[in-house]
């Protein structure tokens, strides 16, 4: 029993503290870190080389949400490619910061073809794939030193399958010669967490600011991506960038993202995320910024939406009436958001409630901004719909969908109209 002093405190995350990036394009300047918002990044899976594939993407990604779009430049082909793609975003009035991934051959990639460095916002470097033996640290400090003479951000972005492998058989060698070794994985995000921090300090020394490094240590599994960042954020005061790598598809790729993302986002760790999920066959690229997005606004960091809550449906709801309207006011609201972003300040903030009977239905619906109770089977054909809580009108009839519709849109249209 609950005495009167005493209260049930909301679990909120509390910010991990670190420094804060800066990633601009233009006038566009994405902070990091610190107390800026998770940010939502994404990957396009085009061919570099296709400019204008790439650029449309990116603009697609962009207007999804997508704070921060990282292309692949893996050829001097598609590091000439990377200036016409900024251009043509730029043309088209989108001002992402691109983010530039590279491996093996960043180095020459960065030094031979400067205007793909400057129309760059940030390179993603993988340690794991600079060169082996004396290359290695030869090569990393060419991509360093571009990027600090062109003031431009850095992720060193260490990946478990593309592991420094003369780090890792180091500390193996170590952990053998212990009296009690570690087991092998504990090893193994040892030797991510060095490979991604040891990084980071030689780009210090070699003069990039430390604000405008980031740190990743990506892995496919969510427990071990878990241990992995809970250590490094322990061990780091560089933002950092999450994300499940090769989480898989639909489902299983959701719920692990959104799972591993989750645990770790609670704790206040991670500055940026990425949802790295297969498209299914005819799967829109942009799915991955929905999924981010539904991971902060779930956890009620950031909003980007109106949401919607509906009912599940049970043996009350023998129709698909009540699923076919949720999923179409969801719809409209997410295509809309480009435009009302702008035109409706604040419009994320509503509450849409889409109800399928009258057990939960009034009571759901009296929650939320506006809401409809659907009649669940051998109820009177009517739909009471619920305003700011109170009960406002009752819809019935064949365009109950469509006369609920423009119920939301006049409600969204009193409620955050400027003009
Ligand atoms: S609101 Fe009604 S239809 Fe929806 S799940 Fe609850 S009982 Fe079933």
């Amino acid at each position: 029993m609950m005495h009167e002093h005493e209260s049930i405190a909301l679990s909120e995350p509390a910010k991990r503290r670190t420094k804060t990036a800066r990633i601009s394009w233009g006038s566009n300047v994405v902070t990091v870190g610190a107390d800026a918002p998770v940010r939502i990044q994404s990957m396009t899976n085009t061919d570099t080389v296709d400019v204008i594939g790439t650029a449309i993407q990116v603009k697609e990604l962009a207007i999804a949400g997508s704070e921060l779009v990282r292309i692949t430049v893996n050829t001097p082909e598609a590091a000439q490619a990377v200036p016409h793609i900024r251009e043509h975003l730029d043309r088209m009035g989108i001002d992402v910061p691109l983010i530039g991934d590279f491996h093996y051959n960043g180095h020459r990639l960065l030094s031979d073809y400067p205007a793909c460095a400057e129309s760059l916002s940030k390179y993603r470097i993988n340690p794991g794939n600079v060169g082996k033996g004396d290359k290695h640290d030869k090569q990393f400090a060419q991509m360093v030193e571009v990027a600090a003479r062109l003031k431009k951000a850095v992720r060193i972005g260490v990946n478990w399958g593309s592991l420094d492998q003369e780090l890792l058989a180091s500390l193996m060698d170590i952990n053998a010669k212990r009296a009690k070794p570690f087991e092998a994985r504990q090893v193994m995000y040892e030797a991510l967490i060095q490979s991604a921090t040891q990084s980071a300090q030689r780009a210090v020394e070699l003069g990039l600011p430390a604000e405008q490094i980031l740190l990743s240590c990506k892995v496919s599994g969510v427990q071990d991506l878990v241990a992995v960042y809970r250590q490094l954020a322990l061990r780091s005061t560089h933002p950092l960038h999450l994300g499940l790598t090769e989480a898989g598809m639909g489902t299983k790729g959701t719920v692990a993202s959104s799972v591993a993302l989750s645990l770790l986002l609670q704790e206040g760790i991670g500055d940026t995320i990425r949802v790295s999920l297969t498209p299914q066959p005819g799967e829109a690229r942009t799915q991955e910024v929905v999924i981010a997005a539904e991971i902060l606004q779930s956890l009620g960091m950031r909003k980007f939406v109106p949401s919607v809550t509906a009912c599940p449906g049970c043996g009350r709801t023998t129709s698909t009436t009540f699923q076919e309207l949720a999923k179409e006011i969801d719809d409209y609201l997410r295509a809309q958001m480009p435009v009302w972003r702008a035109q409706y300040p604040g419009v994320e903030n509503l509450k849409v409630a889409v109800m399928g009977c009258i057990v939960n239905g009034p009571g759901e619906s009296k929650h939320a901004d506006i809401g409809i109770s659907l009649p669940g089977t051998g109820e009177a054909p009517a739909a009471p719909v619920f305003i700011d809580g109170e009960k406002a009108l009752t819809l019935r009839g064949e365009h109950i969908a469509k006369e609920f519709h423009q119920l939301v849109e006049s409600y969204i249209q009193k409620k955050y109209s400027t003009v």
